[in-house]
């Protein structure tokens, strides 16, 4: 799960890390009374959509005065912000954050984030701040050092705290306020089960602080049960409609941007139906793992969550039944084609539990459905019908 700029800066301001002091704005009208908690005539204005490079796009503004403030607020707020991270589509500006403007003399990068290769806590450093780390990683891999930790109830030890900030050839005070800093997002990180915090920039102002002028923290959706507050920061507006109803009904989705639904049954032969499509010529549309002992209630959601892509021209079922049964999926599957009227090819690769049965549900459905014998045919079959 993803959060906001101004709530990703509460949480550090609550672990005791250096930010500016902002105030959101969810309505223009709030704007005149909210400013008078800043002390200062200089503020930047930052759209608080769940994407960076807002920077480059318009949705970071620097202002000298309340007038010029108000003008660019009303411009910004309802805006489609389109980053390099958002995708042609965009974002829209709900929420808008204004923050006591910073004067940058350095800025830098710093992240904390989990290592699933070696189990470990990675600090990632750099002196490349403030643009796109994937840029610098690339270009100028010499310019990133990655520190990973031993998990520890105590953190990173003094050692290993100077090896992850040494690139950034700090003075003592500034050493003094890293120390903390790093600290406070090792514990954030495993306190608030975040997998991601990403300070970019990490700047010094011109009186030599350190302050986290950007913050981004991703959280692990399979520990949000146990963080309530975490999980009340959720925008809604911010997630992709057809992955919020896929919530409602337990399913794993991901929209894509291909044209072929898939609907599979367990995460590794669904990753291996895209492989497939791709394979011939066309993207998926979406992953989607039914999970094992679905309903046909289950199933039917998710056949109507795949029909509901504008872009989906054609759907490749494939399932292994396992605990899974075939007839349990073409039942679900009938009964969703008929209820929307299915009117784009359908392929369907049964096998395993059931699949006699399931193979006779769909026979004497009266639907038109194409079935398959392998993945490789049936990937075969969808492409071609498509066409
Ligand atoms: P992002 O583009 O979405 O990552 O948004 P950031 O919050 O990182 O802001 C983009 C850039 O705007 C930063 O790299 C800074 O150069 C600049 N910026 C943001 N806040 C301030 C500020 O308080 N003062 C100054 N001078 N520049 C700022
Ligand atoms: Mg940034």
């Amino acid at each position: 799960m993803n959060i906001h700029e101004h709530q990703a800066k509460q949480i550090l301001r609550e672990f005791g890390a250096p930010v500016p002091t902002g105030v959101v704005i969810f309505d223009l009208k709030n704007i005149n009374k909210e400013i008078t908690k800043l002390k200062t005539r200089n503020y930047v204005l930052k759209a608080q959509i769940h994407a960076g490079g807002r920077g480059k796009a318009g949705g970071v503004k620097l202002l000298n005065n309340l007038i010029d403030l108000e003008t660019e607020a009303k411009k910004m707020m309802g805006k489609i912000l389109v980053t390099h991270q958002t995708g042609i589509e965009g974002k829209q500006v709900k929420r808008l954050y204004i923050e006591e403007a910073s004067e940058i003399s350095k800025e830098f990068y710093l992240s904390c984030l989990v290592d699933r290769q070696t189990s470990k806590v990675a600090f990632i450093s750099s002196t490349e701040g403030g643009m796109d780390i994937e840029k610098v990683a690339s270009e100028s891999p010499d310019k990133i050092k990655t520190n990973k930790i031993e998990f520890s109830k105590s953190g990173p030890d003094q050692k290993e705290i100077d090896s992850i900030i040494s690139i950034f050839d700090f003075d003592n005070t500034q050493k003094k306020t890293a120390t903390k800093l790093i600290k406070s997002l090792y514990k954030i990180l495993v306190e608030k089960d975040a997998s991601l915090i990403e300070i970019n920039p990490l700047i010094i102002n011109k009186n030599n602080e350190i302050i986290c002028l950007d913050a981004k923290i991703n959280f692990d959706d399979n520990a949000i049960f146990r963080q309530p507050e975490i999980k009340n920061l959720r925008d809604l507006n911010e997630e992709e409609p057809a992955e919020i109803e896929a919530s409602k009904h337990d399913l794993a989705y991901i929209k894509l941007n291909g044209s072929i639904g898939c609907m599979v049954n367990g995460a590794g032969l669904a990753m291996a139906t895209m492989d497939i499509i791709k394979l011939y010529g066309k993207e998926p549309a979406n992953f989607l793992d039914v999970g094992g002992g679905a309903t046909k209630e289950k199933v039917s959601s998710a056949f109507k969550l795949i029909l509901s892509d504008q872009n989906v021209k054609g759907i490749l079922i494939n399932i292994f039944g396992g605990i899974m049964r075939c007839d349990v999926l073409a039942q679900g599957v009938v009964d969703a084609a008929k209820e929307v009227n299915l009117s784009i090819p359908l392929v369907v690769r049964l096998a395993g539990t059931n699949f006699k049965e399931g193979q006779e549900i769909l026979n004497k459905s009266n639907l038109k459905i194409l079935s398959a014998s392998d993945l490789n045919d049936a990937a075969k079959k969808i492409v071609e019908a498509i066409k």
